[in-house]
């Protein structure tokens, strides 16, 4: 049983679970630092804790701190939330270890699924697609080579504890790979302190297509669909939707069985993302996140389930609500709004002097953001997630473009006119969708 959740994070996460704790008749902890005093999830929460200075490193990402915060309060589960300490197996243990619930994967899980070297071997050996490439971590550029050569070139250097697109390096001949080898081993170095990468075969245009999955810890597993989030920059995700325009239902079964049996492999439990990237009617599994997603709503649009009412749900040991796959419903489209100017991307904090934000029929905001909020410059970008519903793609898309001309921000910069000229693009409303798809948007004409 839980009767009061740590939240280990802030922003519009943070209120989104203390809206599920709300649901579920859970009392609540904020924890936040010195620059995020007057955050919302501070007010709405039952109670809160100052867990340290403005850096996350100090703060959010301070086992301790955070810990402490859960003893002195009497919190008996903590909720991690995505990004910060949501994928780290040791806080996962920690917590468990104070004797408090995760709301979340088993740390052995976490651990498995975050060395992609290993994820990538342990799924395949399920029989999930996986691209052509290493089975193990390179240990030279030779050998490097000589794979790549088997393969075929194109190929992508990946850092093993990878993440954030870090540590990645596209090679089109043996000559780029062998300096590749070197920046790449570098880099993954430098960013995660393993210098581990293995390769794998590059897809030039493909999409990058997910699904959300939901176990809970009797062993059931529940895929519910999947979403496509091709349009990125810089791996980022900018836009995300579901259903994706490509995928029947044949193709939907076929991913959302490899997807349970990515997650059954490592004995998963509570929601995660089983990431693919397709090409030509094919998918290959890219990696597991061990978490809740930002892009999770859109989802919850099309099923009518609420993921985080399910994580906790199963955390506290009770059964999932649902026993099998969901009846996919009209099509919804979620757009990032983040703090930056939309030309230069160059982030944006500030004061935000004028807020209204947009309703009406399909139209949900996630966010934590009001009148007289300063955006602190410390923490990442993302403001306000602005999710449409519609009957099909097209009515979505035409609540996208009327709530975004109705989302009004002032006093910082936002993404929201990139998203208004990207829903006019041709392409953007055909469906014609890649990885490679804001690349060839921004470039000048
Ligand atoms: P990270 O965990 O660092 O975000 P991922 O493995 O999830 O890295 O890959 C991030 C993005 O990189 C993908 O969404 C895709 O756009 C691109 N990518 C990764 N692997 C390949 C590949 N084999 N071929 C083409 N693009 C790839």
């Amino acid at each position: 049983m839980i009767s009061k959740v740590l939240i280990a994070n802030r922003g519009e996460i943070a209120l989104r679970i203390i809206a599920a704790c709300r649901e579920a008749g859970l009392a609540t902890v904020a924890v936040h630092s010195e620059a995020d005093r007057n955050s919302l999830h501070v007010r709405l929460a039952d109670e809160a804790v100052c867990i340290g200075p403005p850096y996350a490193n100090a703060s959010y990402l301070n086992i301790t701190a955070v810990i402490s915060a859960a003893e002195i309060t009497g919190a008996d589960a903590i909720h991690p939330g995505y990004g910060f300490l949501a994928e780290n197996a040791h806080f996962a243990e920690v917590v468990g270890e104070c004797g408090m619930t995760w709301i979340g994967p088993p740390p052995e899980a976490i651990r498995l699924m975050g060395d992609k070297a290993t994820a990538r071997r342990t799924v395949a050996a399920r029989g999930v697609p996986v691209l052509p490439g290493s089975q193990e971590p390179l240990t030279s550029r030779e050998e490097a080579v000589k794979l790549a050569t088997e393969i075929g070139f194109p190929v992508i250097l990946k850092a093993s504890a990878g993440g954030g697109g870090k540590g990645m390096r596209v090679a089109r001949d043996a000559r780029e790979l062998r300096h590749a080898f070197d920046t790449a081993r570098h880099e993954a170095e430098r960013a995660f302190g393993v210098a581990d990468v293995y390769l794998e075969k590059y897809l030039t245009a493909p999409r990058h297509i997910e699904v959300q999955v939901i176990a809970d810890t009797r062993g059931k597993v529940v895929a519910l669909g999947e979403r496509e989030c091709s349009i990125q920059r810089r791996h980022q995700k900018l836009i995300e939707e579901a259903p994706s325009p490509v995928v029947d239902e044949t193709l939907r079964t076929a991913m959302c069985e490899a997807a349970t049996a990515a997650a059954a492999a490592v004995g998963y439990a509570s929601a995660g993302t089983v990431e693919f990237l397709y090409e030509d009617g094919h998918f290959y599994f890219m990696e597991m996140n061990t978490r809740i997603q930002v892009e999770h709503p859109v989802t919850e649009a099309v099923t009518g389930v609420d993921l985080v009412l399910e994580q906790l749900r199963v955390a506290a040991g009770n059964p999932l609500s649902l026993r099998r796959r969901p009846r996919i419903q009209g099509h919804a489209i979620e757009f990032r709004v983040n703090a930056e100017d939309p030309e230069s991307f160059a982030p944006s904090p500030g004061e935000i002097t004028e807020l209204a934000l947009p309703g009406g029929p399909g139209v949900r905001v996630d966010t934590h953001i009001y009148r007289g909020y300063r955006v602190p410059p410390y923490y990442d970008s993302l403001l306000a997630k602005l999710i449409v519903h519609g009957r099909d793609r097209a009515e979505a898309i035409t609540r996208g473009r009327r709530a975004l001309s109705m989302f009004l921000v002032e006093g910082v910069k936002t993404s929201i006119p990139l998203h208004l000229r990207i829903v006019d693009d041709p392409d953007f409303q055909a469906g014609r969708l890649s990885t490679q798809f804001m690349e060839r948007f921004l470039k000048p004409s």
